[in-house]
């Protein structure tokens, strides 16, 4: 169970911070965000494109030498310490993703001395908000300021998604560890996965988000995420090219198959309305491609539950929603709507009211990006 979903806006820290975990001894903290992605879901392995934004909230590493011949990583989120390094054994756990940044960089010719780590963190962990990808990135941060070596932030990105796939075990993209690295809260941050070419796009005029956990453990998400991976490779290699966002063409999925036809709509639809997003569209049709978006995941992708859907419909028909999906892989996790700037956090509010009636424990997440300009 994740003890932090439907916790409101942050979790609550169980442990001790950081000034308490070092004493007398001095660290060097850095910090990074989370993502809520916009549009552009289940494309980054596709090759594709995508519109993450930074969360407000981010996750915090201090690091410090350690007098002692092991690495000492304590996170006051889960109030755990784990240590590793001496027998050679790989940590268990959520240190797997600090270990995979240490030995990825050691790779690199980075000489590292065993530390003591501490770890906070505001976001909700396990939600789709990408708590994995800060952990990851705040730490390559710290470290970086700690030993001074030089790292550039896309490279940084790539060094973080490796430590998840080979030291977590989690077949991950490129856009948690991009968005993280490379995005900020007040920008879409538009993002191709083939090449890497970055945007800082501004969100639409006069316009906010509302992010809401559903309190949904993403129980099924691992492996439908690599089922559905796999189909698109299988797409893919149908349709004769590499990747499907090498199909220009959407009726050309047609000749696929159910259900790899259905797999490839949604990917190549996905783009287009990423494309469409990134040049600029008023408020209101943002609002209905994030709309066609949910029900592309929904229909043809199948990686929504019923609760993710009735958030997405309760949001649309609140006063000054634009727009409403699923955001992340789906199976649980959080909902992201677009909304008329000031409308957010009221509509937010009474959409988790009327959700939670019957007992359930979905979240708002604030505070949340807001565009104040007039439409
Ligand atoms: P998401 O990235 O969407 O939050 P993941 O399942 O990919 O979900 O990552 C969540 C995992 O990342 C946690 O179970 C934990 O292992 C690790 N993690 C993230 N933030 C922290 C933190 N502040 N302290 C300890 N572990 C963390
Ligand atoms: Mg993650």
């Amino acid at each position: 169970a994740n003890p932090h979903s439907g916790n409101d806006q942050a979790n609550r820290e169980t442990g001790v911070d950081a000034a308490t975990f070092f004493g007398a001894q001095q660290f060097i903290a850095a910090s990074a965000p989370g993502r809520v992605n916009l549009l552009g879901e289940h494309t980054d392995y596709n090759d594709g494109f995508m519109l993450p934004v930074a969360t407000p909230q981010c996750t915090t590493v201090s690091v410090a030498l350690n007098n002692n011949p092991e690495f000492e990583i304590y996170s006051s989120t889960l109030g755990s310490a784990v240590t590793f390094g001496q027998d050679g054994k790989a940590p268990e756990g959520f240190a797997q993703y600090i270990e995979g940044c240490i030995r990825l960089l050691q790779q690199r010719g980075v000489e590292i001395a065993p530390l003591r780590m501490h770890v906070t963190s505001n976001l909700p962990l396990g939600t789709g908000l990408s708590s994995s990808a800060a952990l990851e990135v705040a730490t390559l941060r710290a470290l970086r300021a700690l030993l001074g070596f030089e790292l550039d932030d896309r490279s940084l990105a790539l060094i973080a998604q490796q430590s998840e796939i080979q030291y977590a075990h989690v077949n991950c993209g490129i856009m948690d560890q991009m968005a993280s690295s490379l995005a900020d809260s007040e920008h879409m941050l538009f993002l191709d996965a083939r090449t890497l070419e970055t945007r800082l796009l501004a969100i639409p005029a006069g316009s906010e988000l509302i992010v809401i956990d559903s309190g949904m453990p993403r129980t099924l998400a691992a492996s439908a995420y690599n089922v559905r991976r796999a189909e698109c490779e299988a797409a893919a290699k149908e349709l004769g090219v590499q990747a499907l966002r090498d199909v220009a063409n959407l009726a050309d999925v047609e000749r696929l198959a159910p259900p790899l036809r259905q797999r490839a709509r949604h990917v190549v639809s996905e783009n287009q309305r990423v494309l469409e997003a990134a040049q600029g569209v008023p408020a209101e049709r943002f609002g209905e491609l994030m709309n066609d978006s949910h029900y592309s995941l929904r229909d043809d992708y199948e990686v929504s539950i019923p609760e993710l859907d009735e958030l997405c419909e309760l949001l649309r028909a609140a006063d000054g929603v634009h727009g409403a999906r699923l955001t992340g892989a789906g199976f649980g996790g959080a909902v992201v709507a677009l909304c008329r700037s000031g409308a957010a956090a009221a509509a937010g509010a009474r959409v988790v009211e009327r959700f939670n009636a019957s007992g359930r424990k979905a979240a708002l997440l604030l505070p949340t990006t807001t565009d104040t300009r007039t439409p």
